[in-house]
């Protein structure tokens, strides 16, 4: 059954707990991917609306900065639960404004959700110390305290999940924050706004300001002296500019960037467990992830094998409308990202990779790309060099360890890789030997609100979720004491 109807939309600016449209009453359109309908016209932020926001932030955090954890702490709670009571609402939006099929977009959503219910419990776990010093006489006494205004800036590819990911450790810290989600997607953001009300989160503390100019809006707010925090997930290119911004007024910056993740499967992998895992990092999200595999270097003497293995469960994959029963690949976000995925096989074919399945775009509307596997991808294939964010899987070879590792690490990027194998030992010792913030062993997904996510290189700055995650919303203050 095709869900057709579309649901009851916030389309305003979420300022100081109330919706208002914007000052300026600008407006643009959302448009849904799988047949480039207008889904809504939603408010623009402009300059006036984002001091409106400030003054609401900066008056909301005395109240929220001083109640005690625990009391934070519930509010998010609810909030968790209250996302899963609306988890297919939820779930049904983000295949609306993003395209990805209905099991992604509940998938991100239960990640999103999960974000609230960690930080739930981490928000009781803010600890310090207290110890003599080695020679003074004083005692050291270490604690953390809420930064200050956080800006938070998100990407189109998990509009629900990228938001919650920086607004629950904001809140759980103490700090107020201003959501910039990106002009593809912002109805999800806007739509869990009345759900953090529910939960009892405080006019003023969580203010959402859609807009397709975000250059001047960001920058803006980060000039506010008010703001001590900017947290921003997207592109490298974006993320520069950003950091540079930040120099500013030395904001603190969380920065998650770009990926080009490596697979490594060695010989001695368990194949089902490699394909599945390979699968999983190549087409959850259909590639537009920035934990997406993009470089699959396989051994040699499997080679064959496992090619063929990760081209049939490909070519089993249902392409369609997100919203349809028994489609699992939605369309791209938009006609941008579609053309590039296309270029990018096609440079690859012209530099001598093989096609093995897909590579065309299909007539009609939406911005839809089939799974596509290519083999023999030479390294110089620009795929190879930038993130394909598409349902591409782009294979190579390998017969040594040290090579592969090399190959691996050779990259800007840093976020995260995969190794399978059979040999533990020899995983393990492989994984050490990468140079990225995070490695999957024998596991195409590492995504957990328990671990530290982030990257190493010019994937970022700083780690959302685990426990290092609220510590991107604290300051650290030492007080020297004497008694
Ligand atoms: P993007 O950098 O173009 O946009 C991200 C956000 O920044 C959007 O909200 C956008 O409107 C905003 N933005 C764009 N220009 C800006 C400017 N000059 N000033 C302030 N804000 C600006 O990225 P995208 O295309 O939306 O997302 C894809 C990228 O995000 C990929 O590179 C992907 O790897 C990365 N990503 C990283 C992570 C991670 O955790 N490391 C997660 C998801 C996506």
């Amino acid at each position: 059954m095709t869900q057709t109807a579309t649901p009851h939309l916030e389309t305003d600016l979420y300022i100081d707990g109330a919706w208002r449209p914007a000052t300026g009453g600008a407006r643009f359109d959302v448009l849904n991917p799988a047949d480039e309908t207008v889904i809504a016209s939603v408010a623009a932020a402009d300059i006036d609306d984002a001091d409106a926001a400030l003054d609401a932030a900066a008056a909301a955090m005395p109240d929220w900065a001083a109640r005690p954890p625990r009391e934070r702490a519930e509010i998010l709670r609810r909030a968790f639960e209250l996302m899963h009571a609306h988890k297919e609402d939820i779930a049904r939006l983000i295949t609306l404004e993003n395209g990805k099929a209905r099991a992604d977009a509940m998938g991100e959503t239960l990640y999103a959700a999960e974000f609230f219910r960690w930080f739930a419990e981490e928000a009781v776990r803010a600890d310090g110390m207290l110890t003599p010093a080695p020679a003074s006489g004083a005692r050291i006494m270490v604690q953390h305290r809420p930064a200050g205004i956080a800006a938070l800036v998100t990407p189109w590819n998990y509009p629900a999940a990228m938001g919650t990911r920086k607004i629950a450790p904001a809140l759980a810290a103490g700090c107020p924050v201003i959501i910039k989600p990106a002009a593809e997607t912002p109805l999800t953001m806007l739509a869990l706004m009345p759900l953090l009300e529910e939960a009892g989160v405080p006019r003023g503390l969580v203010n959402v300001l859609p807009t397709r100019a975000s250059g001047p809006l960001v920058d803006h707010i980060m000039h506010d002296p008010r703001v001590r925090v900017i947290s921003f997930t997207g592109s490298t290119g974006v993320g520069r500019t950003l950091l540079r911004t930040a120099a500013d007024q030395v904001l603190k910056p969380a920065m998650e960037l770009g990926g080009n993740a490596p697979v490594v499967v060695f010989d001695d992998a368990d194949l089902d467990t490699a394909v599945t895992g390979t699968m999983l990092a190549k087409m959850r999200n259909l590639g537009e992830a920035c934990t997406a595999a993009n470089r699959i270097y396989v051994h040699r003497d499997i080679a064959e094998d496992f090619t063929r293995r990760l081209t049939d469960a490909m070519a089993a994959l249902t392409l369609g409308n997100g919203l349809e029963d028994g489609v699992d690949v939605g369309p791209l976000v938009n006609a941008a990202t579609r053309d590039k995925v296309a270029e990018l096989v096609e440079d690859a074919l012209a530099r001598g990779a093989t096609l093995r399945l897909g590579g065309a775009v299909p007539d009609g509307k939406g911005f839809f790309y089939p799974p596509t596997v290519l083999a023999e991808v030479p390294p110089d294939a620009l795929c190879q060099r930038e993130e394909i964010f598409g349902p591409v899987a782009a294979i190579q070879t390998f017969s040594d360890t040290d090579d592969v590792v090399a190959r691996a690490n050779d990259t800007e990027y840093g976020l995260v890789a995969y190794v399978f194998s059979g040999d533990f030992r020899r995983g393990l010792q492989v994984c050490e030997r990468l140079d990225y913030g995070m490695v999957g062993l024998n596991r195409g997904l590492v995504s957990d609100p328990a671990a530290p996510f982030g990257g190493m290189k010019q994937s970022g700055l700083g780690r959302e979720g685990g426990h290092e995650g609220m510590l991107e919303f604290m300051e650290t203050q030492y007080i020297s004491a004497e008694w």
